[in-house]
């Protein structure tokens, strides 16, 4: 039992309940067992002092691709396309040695970070690279976060009009019978699962119509969740019109990939209608603004996609393409992005931090269990620390976090289980986990020089 007290609290709930100073009770089962302001009841177990902190759910990562921990800082001044073509090569040398380091210190960050549960996208299966999901599922268990990877996939190379070269697609029926094996293996359906799959062909341009509409209907005959990119470029809504005839919307609208179990990396080209058809389906968004201004892809729509009720939770995207890959960062990002386009009145930090938690779990299909502090709920928690240089004198802590630096972590907990203290991980050792990354980085480059 862990016992948080002295702490602003800010519970996400669904009328955003906010204690100034106020407690949270873990229980034994790894779920909340109190939450209210005022000091917690008297009692045993572990008591945390979280004077100068303020506690929110911890942050849910709803986009990324961890092997690209291995290819940061390259083609950085490049378009979607024009880094995808230059990175696709050296992608196609990967092996599970380097995803599981490349997953290792990404999600070591991740947790750093802030984030108690994330996603990963991966898409990109190397013939002679050993078992890559594996690795990655190893490398979550290692540093302890809740982990929610997809079995990706891409069909559709050069030779018959795709953007990735022919030797780093699969064939339709091997990613289709590689993804049923991942379910089968890997997916946990119960309520306090630690590890669960979703079926993810990667875009439009990567994958072929077959297998886009397939793994919807794998994906339903299983009960998991479906995830791709859609609506991130300009050059994809170029490549929809042309090959398909159609936005990249209605693309997915025709293949049966809209729908509450859906959710969309990106949607930052959407025009009112494909908006009206998210919120329509309960269809998701995987909202990642730092990546998409490093990119320079444009900025999505979020005030219009939270008023037409879409679920929008935040995604860091791949390490290469935004380098920097911190979640608490992004709630900052997404509230200045969101301003840029619609003013001041855009978005606020409280809905920032809605679109981080409970935004995110909606996304994930885990807002039943995870996304707010109420009792019952997991006790996936992060205490942030708000008095040092540079948040001390913020009076109000939901600001001083949202606007201000990226704050350290003091203390975060996945299912009850500390992961993070005093800014270190627990499980895993963060000078390890880079050096090894640095290998893993040296490695594959070497492999393609
Ligand atoms: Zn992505």
């Amino acid at each position: 039992m862990i016992v948080i007290e002295n702490v602003a609290v800010a519970t996400v709930d669904a009328s955003d309940s906010y204690h100034a100073d106020g407690h949270v009770v873990v229980g034994d089962d790894g779920r909340i067992a109190a939450v209210g302001a005022g000091p917690a009841a008297e009692g045993e177990g572990r008591r945390v002092d979280g004077a100068g902190c303020l506690v929110t759910p911890g942050l849910i990562n709803t986009h990324h691709h961890l092997y690209q921990w291995a290819t940061r800082g390259l083609a950085v001044d490049e378009t979607l396309f024009g880094w995808l073509k230059t990175l696709y090569p050296i992608w196609g040398r990967l092996d599970a040695e380097v995803v599981g380091a490349a997953a290792g210190a990404g999600l070591g960050w991740l947790a750093l970070s802030g984030c108690t549960t994330s996603m990963d996208h991966h898409y990109v299966f190397p013939r002679d690279g050993g078992d890559v999901l594996e690795a990655e599922i190893e490398a979550a268990r290692r540093v302890g976060l809740r982990f929610h990877p997809t079995r990706g996939s891409m069909d559709l190379g050069q030779k018959d009009g795709g953007l990735p070269p022919d030797n780093i697609v699969e064939s339709t029926d091997e990613a289709l019978i590689a993804t049923e094996n991942a379910i089968d293996r890997w997916h946990d359906p119960s309520p306090g699962a630690m590890l669960q799959i979703a079926v993810a062909p990667c875009s439009p341009f990567s994958v072929t119509e077959r297998l886009m509409s397939e793994a919807a209907e794998l994906a339903r005959r299983k009960g998991v969740r479906l995830h791709t990119h859609l609506a991130e470029t300009d050059d994809e809504e170029d490549f929809c019109r042309e090959r398909f005839g159609c936005t990249p919307t209605e693309y997915a609208e025709r293949l049966g990939w809209l729908g509450d179990d859906v959710w969309l990396a990106h949607g930052v080209h959407l025009d009112d209608s494909a908006i009206t058809k998210l919120g329509a389906t309960g269809t998701g968004v995987a909202h990642c603004p730092s990546s998409n201004a490093r990119l320079g892809a444009g900025a999505a729509r979020v005030r219009e996609l939270l008023d037409h009720r879409v679920p929008v939770g935040l995604g860091v995207d791949g390490s290469a393409s935004q380098e920097a890959s911190h979640l608490g960062e992004e709630l900052r990002q997404a509230l200045y992005t969101a301003r840029t386009r619609g003013g001041p009145g855009a978005l606020n930090a409280r809905e920032a931090l809605r679109l981080g938690t409970m935004g995110g779990a909606r996304c994930l299909g885990r807002q039943d269990d995870l996304g707010s502090i109420e009792a019952g709920k997991l006790a996936d928690l992060v205490l942030w620390r708000l008095d040092g240089l540079g948040h001390a004198g913020i009076d109000d802590r939901l600001a001083a976090l949202v606007f201000g630096p990226a704050a350290p972590v003091e203390l975060a907990l996945v299912g009850g289980r500390p992961v993070v203290e005093r800014g270190e991980l627990v499980h895993a050792d963060a000078g390890t986990l880079a050096r090894e990354a640095v290998r893993a980085h040296r490695r594959l480059m070497e492999r393609v020089t």
